[in-house]
């Protein structure tokens, strides 16, 4: 898709009465383009997860999703249609079993700061693996396996 050129001239008024400086027709062209490209790709976002919290509606528990998408939790790249959506987003099969037997809190898939993984405790706090099994033993960590 490409601007008009009376979308450009308008795009260059405004960026000069925002930035004080006057773009060539290309410069002008190429950073109106390139804007109307990213709200593309947003808006297109946007009306796939609508459709998809729509679908909700008709399916509560979740459904299938067609394509390669990453889990919220593991973050492993899901094969093409065994990614799991459903309210806490995009899971693998693996961790959808695990949210949907509760072995998992739900809320991890959509708060990725609620948790640390093991190779974490140990970057972050330099809490070695056994250390970190020895403060779950006294219940001052918690452990999620799956
Ligand atoms: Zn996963």
């Amino acid at each position: 898709m490409s601007l008009s050129k009376e979308s450009i001239d308008e795009f260059k008024v405004i960026y000069k009465n925002k930035f004080k400086k006057e773009l060539s027709d290309a410069e002008a062209s190429e950073a109106a383009n390139n804007l109307i490209g990213l709200f593309k790709i947003l808006y297109d976002c946007e009306v796939r997860d609508l459709q998809r919290k729509h679908r909700l509606k008709k399916e509560p528990e979740g459904f299938r999703l067609d394509g390669e998408y990453t889990c919220s939790i593991c973050h492993r790249q899901v094969a093409k249609s065994e990614s799991w959506y459903d309210k806490w987003g995009i899971k693998c099969p693996l961790c959808q079993k695990a949210v949907k037997e509760g072995s998992v809190p739900p809320f991890i898939c959509k708060d990725r700061n609620s948790w640390y993984a093991m190779w974490e405790l140990d970057k972050k706090f330099k809490i070695k693996h056994p250390t970190a099994r020895k403060l779950v033993r006294q219940g001052k960590l918690r452990l999620i396996c799956f």
